[in-house]
């Protein structure tokens, strides 16, 4: 078996060390003897997103976001949202999360119309949300997840979309309503930068579990030996419930 993954324009969207995301996900499927291609897909490059079990794109300025607007109009559209709708798992951070969505309007009143695969709509305010952070996943039985965020925009979900979980500790979607990033079939989408994956192994299985079960419905993941990946989980949960404390 070969699991296949889209890495959406890493060139433009990497802030923090997103793409980390991706080399944490390829190693651990290598490390159980999976093996696992990745493509890069960015600006001209066009996509066939039925050839791929898992996609990812990362986060990105305002700045970057506008660059892509062209790009993704149009076919690449089609193929993303086609592939959401067919299942496929999609990690999107950040300003990959905000693309995913229908608009993003910046705190100085720019409209950026987006592709429209979640039911998710993002108004900027010039005061930044930043900081580790901390929230539930429902998907896990309720586990902490750790992260970091720093965006302006504030993610308000639509109809059919789901937040991960509750924000423990920080800001997540909207710094409002007390929930952390956008669930829709198997997107999995968050405000969480950098190494959500390395410092979060159990939602790297979660993704990984999807994408395998698309092919082979009863597939258990392997276990691995995850005691580093849990003591920098650990040791960040301890630290910011002593914040909200
Ligand atoms: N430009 C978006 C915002 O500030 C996304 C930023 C990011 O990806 N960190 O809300």
């Amino acid at each position: 078996m070969e699991i296949r993954i889209c890495h959406l324009y890493p060139d433009i969207l990497n802030l923090y060390g997103d793409r980390g995301n991706v080399t944490c996900l390829k190693k651990r499927l290598e490390w159980r003897g999976i093996s696992c291609s990745v493509d890069e897909v960015s600006v001209g490059d066009s996509l066939q997103a039925s050839k791929y079990d898992l996609f990812f794109i990362g986060g990105g300025q305002d700045f970057e976001q506008g660059v892509l607007l062209d790009d993704l109009k149009g076919q690449k559209t089609a193929e993303i949202k086609a592939a959401i709708e067919d299942g496929a798992p999609f990690l999107a951070i950040c300003g990959g999360y905000q693309i995913l969505g229908n608009y993003y309007r910046t705190w100085d009143g720019q409209q950026c119309d987006f592709i429209g695969a979640i039911d998710v709509d993002t108004i900027g305010q010039k005061e930044r949300m930043i900081g580790n952070y901390m929230f539930t996943c429902d998907d896990l039985g309720g586990e902490a997840v750790v992260g970091f965020e720093n965006h302006s925009g504030r993610t308000y979900l639509g109809s059919g979309v789901k937040p991960i979980g509750k924000v423990l500790s920080g800001h997540g979607n909207n710094g409002e309503d007390g929930f952390e990033g956008a669930r829709y079939k198997n997107v999995f989408a968050t405000y969480s930068h950098g190494c959500l994956l390395p410092k979060n192994p159990k939602v790297a299985d979660l993704l990984l579990t999807w994408a395998i079960r698309r092919k082979n419905p009863s597939f258990e993941l392997p276990p691995l030996d995850d005691a580093l990946e849990n003591n920098a989980h650990e040791y960040m949960q301890k630290r910011l419930s002593k914040v909200e404390s």
